[in-house]
């Protein structure tokens, strides 16, 4: 695709764009009296309109049914979770068997620690990616002290090779094979929230498989951004929050996939609570934890109804809209941000996420050198709405489902304005 520079272009694509009618069901913040030029939705994701109908939907049958809403309910709250996880079948590439939505990311990634990481004197080691989340990096530290380790020896990371932003396959490859022999578990985030680069999750699955460790994958800036294949590339568990690209709402319940190899077999230690149980014994309230065979034997408590609604409300859009033709969309925006930003002279800054858009998501990582702040408190003036993540760097993320070819070029051009006035 030839990319042109020009507002007519972007009004072209726009019109030629499939999903650009989507646009209209997302409630934009307001600033200088018009819609903002979003591009977070890599940290919030916005508001469909069709959410406040869908919790009103709740509220009148909390008030209708009460005790009743259970199973009387126009959605039944006995089962809300599946309202969400059948939905996210294609966008993780799982069964329903093997997702469920419950709690929160950082609280299932420690759940499912619990459960993959085992370890012992001779197997006791997490390898993960240097610059991780710092709440990826607290659980697994945590975790860690936890079973009586010393993080300095059993925490390895993987950085990017001096002078480099990203961190080369080879590497995390010959790290897992070099510990094959004390390797428990390889977690690694599926996009890095810092750098926008999106990690090979089935060559590291392989080694980490081959190593004879579990591999897990925290897929926050993943989940509705890129589609994945986690059953088929046998990733052993997976998790992820709802508020970035799944426009869950903030604190919205987070998600959870266990392959069901291990799913379905009862053996395989979780800690137990009466919604991770047999449904059929759920309520005889006897003694003894009989998991469910599936990625919902790790529930524990009551569906967060409330808590859900909104990411049900969301995920009829990403149906309706479906993730490959949102994924083909956000390749060509994401492409056209890159290209507009080569065009940029007079300010000093570096794309530092991969070229390649296989090995990115939505989001593009503009690192400054100097002045990175001001220039994004200039853009924030101007109407902007974009992150910024120290020590450095401003992120960018045009978002399929409500983002426009057009909020692009207009990004490009407060930026332009912002470096001729330098
Ligand atoms: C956003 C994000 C989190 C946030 O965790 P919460 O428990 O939802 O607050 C954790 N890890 C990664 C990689 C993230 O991108």
């Amino acid at each position: 695709m030839e990319y042109v520079a020009t507002l007519a272009f972007a009004r072209e694509r726009d019109q030629q764009d499939p999903l650009h009618k989507f646009r209209d069901q997302f409630y934009f913040p307001q600033r200088n009296g018009k819609d903002a030029i979003y591009l977070c939705g890599n940290s919030l994701g916005l508001q469909p309109k069709n959410v406040k109908g869908a919790i009103e939907q709740e509220l009148a049958d909390w008030q209708q049914c009460a005790v009743e809403g259970y199973w009387k309910a126009k959605n039944p709250w006995l089962y809300y979770q599946q309202y969400c996880s059948k939905p996210l079948m294609g966008l993780f590439g799982a069964s329903q068997q093997e997702l469920t939505v419950m709690n929160t990311l950082t609280v299932n990634l420690h759940l499912m620690m619990l459960s993959f990481y085992r370890p012992n004197k001779q197997r006791f080691k997490v390898l993960m990616e240097a610059g991780a989340f710092p709440s990826d990096q607290y659980v697994v530290e945590t975790q860690v002290k936890l079973f009586g380790f010393d993080p300095e020896s059993a925490v390895i990371e993987v950085s990017p090779r001096p002078g480099e932003s990203l961190i080369r396959l080879e590497d995390i490859l010959e790290i897992i094979n070099r510990e094959s022999d004390s390797l428990a578990l390889v977690l690694f985030g599926g996009i890095n929230y810092y750098t926008g680069q999106f990690f090979d999750i089935p060559a590291i699955t392989v080694a980490a498989h081959k190593a004879g460790a579990y591999a897990g994958f925290d897929l926050a800036h993943v989940a509705g951004n890129i589609p994945v294949e986690l059953h088929n590339w046998d990733v052993d568990f997976a998790v992820w929050c709802s508020y970035k690209y799944l426009n869950g709402g903030p604190g919205a319940v987070g998600g959870a996939f266990v392959h069901e190899k291990h799913a379905s077999n009862r053996a395989f230690l979780r800690l137990g609570g009466w919604w991770g149980n047999e449904e059929s014994a759920r309520f005889k309230m006897e003694k003894g934890f009989v998991p469910k065979k599936e990625a919902e034997g790790w529930q524990q408590s009551t569906a967060q109804v409330f808590n859900m609604v909104s990411l049900k409300a969301s995920l009829e859009l990403f149906e309706a809209a479906g993730i490959g033709a949102l994924r083909s969309k956000s390749i060509g925006m994401t492409d056209y941000l890159a290209f507009l930003l080569q065009q940029l002279k007079g300010i000093n800054f570096q794309i530092i996420t991969p070229e390649n858009c296989n090995e990115r998501g939505a989001q593009l990582s503009l690192l400054f050198m100097n002045s990175g702040k001001e220039i994004h408190q200039r853009m924030t003036d101007a109407g902007i709405i974009v992150d910024w993540r120290e020590p450095g760097v401003i992120r960018v993320s045009p978002a399929p489902l409500y983002n426009s070819y057009q909020d692009v070029f207009h990004f490009y051009e407060i930026i332009a304005n912002i470096a001729s006035n330098a």
